[in-house]
């Protein structure tokens, strides 16, 4: 299985740098290929939200920016989770995230709307 955000969110698009970027490297293409090709090698391609993937822990759900915690800026590609105090990469973290998301979803039942291609 691949899970990938679906990173047509308007956070994304308010930040000039992150959307250049994206747009740079053809990311929605890139999604595209997944979605197609994916079922071609028999796997499955999921597409999830992408709320909250970096901003919360991956091994307690706590989520930065409640409690009185500041919300995970650019800057910060470490962290320490200050419930559970798990020590994170930024971009590791959100992946365990992005796939408990797509294992989630695996697991409803399929309707014309599922993000799932097989
Ligand atoms: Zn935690």
């Amino acid at each position: 299985m691949v899970v990938g955000e679906n990173l047509k969110s308007k956070n994304m698009l308010k930040n000039h740098a992150l959307a250049m970027s994206i747009s740079d490297v053809g990311w929605r293409m890139f999604i595209s290929m997944l979605e197609y090709k994916a079922p071609m090698y028999g796997r499955t391609f999921v597409e999830v939200d992408p709320a909250y993937t970096t901003q919360q822990c991956s091994e307690c759900k706590f989520r930065m920016g409640t409690n009185n915690t500041h919300k995970l800026t650019l800057k910060d590609r470490e962290w320490t989770c200050p419930n559970c105090e798990t020590h994170h990469i930024r971009d590791w973290n959100a992946s365990k995230n992005i796939l408990a998301k797509g294992l989630i979803e695996l697991l409803k039942p399929l309707t014309e709307d599922s993000p799932i291609y097989k």
